[in-house]
């Protein structure tokens, strides 16, 4: 495995920091990468001068040939950067390099989608189906909950079971348990769309993905009201994390 070498400086004092980080990491040759990346250890340096802890991301492609995943890690840190952020033309050069029958091949800007998406290969989910089930369960928590703001949603592995955490803006995570008549009801609904993504196309599936396709169905459905409205799940929450 060929280590590429950067330079940043530490925000605390000034320092230039040397890191050292994997361009590629094939999950076959280096398992162990598949666990430094999901604890974060990868990403996470400490300046040799002051002793300050820093995140430092940088661009990674993450394969797992025996989940048939490739995601392909840009990292997108502020503002500027999503403004220049051109999906299309990394779509393009990934196709001219990596071609591959029934593989989910993605895109994705940051650390947490990165380990996301390690994770719901390895309990063998559809990530489409996952970034939909969000929204559902999104819907029911927010009419629950009418004062608490989500900020983020990310799907985790709970008790041997499939769960949504609820990242909000009180300050606390929720957990949810994705019902599995909830999750077979979505990939039975969206069954064309969530196929295709497993292909050998390039994709970013995430929230506006998921929000397009929500509403290219309703459309098809001549549904008005909201989306997804015959899959109505209970909310059951499990416990707040602190
Ligand atoms: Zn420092």
């Amino acid at each position: 495995m060929e280590n590429k070498k950067y330079t940043i400086k530490c925000p605390e004092c000034g320092a230039d920091v040397e890191v050292s980080r994997p361009a590629i990491i094939n999950v076959q040759n280096d398992p162990e990468y598949k666990i430094k990346v999901l604890t974060g250890e990868l990403f996470n340096e400490k300046c040799p001068k002051c002793g300050q802890g820093l995140q430092v991301v940088s661009r990674i492609t993450y394969h797992d040939m025996e989940k048939r995943l490739m995601v392909y890690f840009r990292p997108v840190t502020s503002q500027d950067e999503l403004k220049t952020f051109d999906y299309e033309a990394i779509r393009s050069a990934i196709e001219d390099n990596f071609k591959a029958p029934n593989y989910a091949i993605r895109v994705v800007t940051t650390v947490n989608e990165l380990m996301e998406k390690i994770k719901i290969a390895e309990f063998g989910l559809n990530d489409g189906v996952i970034e939909i089930a969000k929204f559902v369960y999104f819907d029911i928590f927010t009419k629950q909950f009418e004062n608490i703001g989500v900020v983020n949603i990310y799907y985790e592995r709970r008790d041997d079971k499939n769960a949504l955490i609820f990242f909000c803006n009180d300050g606390q995570t929720r957990s949810i348990f994705i019902d599995p008549d909830v999750y077979a009801s979505i990939e039975k609904r969206f069954s064309a769309v969530c196929k295709a993504i497993y292909t050998s196309r390039v994709c970013m599936v995430g929230r506006d993905w998921a929000l397009r396709m929500i509403k290219a169905y309703s459309k098809l459905d001549g549904d008005k009201q909201e989306p997804v409205t015959d899959i109505k799940p209970e909310l059951k929450l499990l416990n707040s994390d602190n």
